[in-house]
C-alpha cells in the first residue's frame, strides 16, 4: 500500500445507480466527469452502465474520448468545448455534443460536413445559470440554425437541455422558474421543426426530490457517488496508514506555527498525506480520523504531504490503519470533510490528488 488509498466499492456505484432510477423514473446519465469526481472514470462508468445507466456524461473532449478508447460503446454527451475545438474526432467517436451558441453551432456543421457524418447534438439552454447554454433571446435563432443542419444531414439533434442553479433546494421560487423555463424552450425547438428525443434537467439533487424536472433523463454525478444525498452508499473510502508516533508532554507546539499546542500530555501519529493528497488545509481545527476504533482529531496546520493526528493516550503504532473517511455510522464522511472545509462534497472527492493510488473492490465494502 502507498502513503494513502482510495478504496472504490464499484458495488456501491452500481447499487447507488438502481436506487436513483427507482426513485427517478428515468433514463440515467452517469456523470463521470473529473475523472469520475476522482474515482476512476472507466471504472465507474463500466459499472453505472452494468447497472442501468444508459448515458454517460464528460466535461471534456479528453474526457470523453478516453472513455471511448477504453472500448465503452454507451452514448456519451460532453458539453465544454476549447474555443477551437477539434470536433471532427468527436463526431467520428460518435460523441453527442453539447451545442450553447450560433459559432459553436456553425463549427459543429463545419466539421461534421469536412467529415461526411451528421453530428448528434444536444442544444443546450440558459435558465438561469448563466454559465453555459444560449439565452431564451437567441434561444430561437439557435434552434432555426439546428433545425437547417438537421435537413442538410449535418445534424442529428437528439436532445434539449439545461442545467439548475439551486437544486438543492426545490422549494426555491427560482427553480420553478428555471423549470418553466425551460419546457419554453422544449417548446420553441419543437415550434421549429425539432423533434429532440431525449430532454433533460435534473442532476442528483433534482432526481432525487424534484419530480417536476426529471424529464426523460436525469443527469447524476454525485448520487453515484454516494456523497451527500441520504439513502445512497458512499462509493470511496481514502485510508492511509500512521508513520511515526511521538509521546510529548503538554506544551508542545505541533506542524507550522505552531498553530497548536498541546493541552496534555499526548501521543501524536504522523498521517503521511496532506494538502496535495486532498486533505484541506481549510479542515484545520476541526478535521477528526479514524484510528484506533475512535475518532481522533487532526491537531495543528494540515502540511503538503503530511498531518498530525492526536490520539490521546490510545497505543497507537507505526502501521496502525487510519480512515479518513468511509461508509461506517461512525467513521467520518466525505459530507463531514466538506462541512470542516467549509466546501462541499464534490470538491472534496476530486481533490484526492494523484499520489493517492485507487483500488477496486466490487460488492459489499469491508472497512476496518
Ligand atoms: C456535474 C454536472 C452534473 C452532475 O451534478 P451532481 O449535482 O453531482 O449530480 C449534471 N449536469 C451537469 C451539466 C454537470 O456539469
Amino acid at each position: 500500500m502507498s502513503l494513502g488509498e482510495a478504496v472504490i466499492d464499484l458495488g456501491a456505484v452500481a447499487a447507488n445507480v438502481r436506487t436513483v432510477a427507482a426513485v427517478a423514473g428515468t433514463e440515467l446519465m452517469a456523470v463521470v466527469k473529473a475523472d469520475g469526481f476522482g474515482h476512476g472514470a472507466v471504472e465507474v462508468a463500466r459499472a453505472a452502465v452494468a447497472a442501468g445507466a444508459t448515458w454517460l456524461g464528460t466535461t471534456s473532449a479528453a474526457e470523453a474520448l478516453h472513455l471511448r478508447s477504453a472500448g465503452l460503446t454507451t452514448p456519451v454527451l460532453s458539453w465544454l468545448h476549447a474555443p477551437d475545438e477539434d470536433f471532427a474526432r468527436l463526431i467520428a467517436a460518435r460523441v453527442d455534443l453539447g451545442v450553447s451558441g450560433l459559432t459553436q453551432l456553425h463549427a459543429v456543421a463545419a466539421a461534421a460536413r469536412g467529415l461526411g457524418l451528421p453530428a448528434q447534438v444536444q442544444l443546450k439552454a440558459d435558465t438561469g445559470l448563466s454559465r453555459n447554454g444560449a439565452r431564451p433571446e437567441d434561444w430561437a435563432d439557435l434552434v432555426a440554425w439546428a433545425r437547417k443542419y438537421e435537413g442538410e444531414d449535418l445534424f442529428r439533434v437528439r436532445g434539449v437541455w439545461s442545467h439548475l442553479a439551486n437544486a438543492e433546494r426545490p422549494a426555491d421560487p427560482a427553480v420553478t422558474r428555471q423549470i418553466d423555463a425551460f419546457e419554453d424552450a422544449v417548446r420553441v425547438a419543437r415550434d421549429a421543426g425539432l423533434d429532440p428525443p431525449l430532454t433533460h434537467l435534473a442532476n442528483s439533487a433534482a432526481a432525487l426530490s424534484l419530480p417536476r424536472a426529471r424529464f426523460d433523463l436525469c443527469r447524476i454525478g454525485i448520487a453515484l457517488y454516494g456523497a451527500g444525498p441520504p439513502g445512497l452508499r458512499p462509493a470511496m473510502t481514502l485510508r492511509s496508514r500512521v508513520v511515526n508516533v511521538k509521546r510529548v508532554p503538554a506544551g508542545t507546539g505541533v506542524s507550522y506555527g505552531p498553530d497548536h499546542v498541546t493541552a496534555r500530555p499526548a501521543t501524536l501519529a504522523l498521517l503521511p498525506l496532506g494538502y496535495a493528497d486532498g486533505v484541506p488545509r481549510a479542515a484545520e481545527g476541526r478535521a477528526e480520523v479514524w484510528l484506533g476504533g475512535r475518532r481522533c482529531p487532526i491537531v495543528g496546520r494540515i502540511a503538503m504531504d503530511q498531518c498530525v493526528i492526536d490520539a490521546g493516550d490510545l497505543p497507537v503504532r507505526p502501521g496502525d490503519p487510519v480512515v479518513l473517511f468511509g461508509p461506517g455510522p461512525d467513521k467520518p464522511a466525505v459530507t463531514d470533510w466538506a462541512r470542516w472545509a467549509g466546501t462541499n462534497p464534490h470538491e472534496i472527492l476530486t481533490g484526492i490528488g494523484a499520489r493517492v493510488t485507487r483500488r477496486y473492490q466490487l460488492g459489499e465494502a469491508r472497512h476496518r
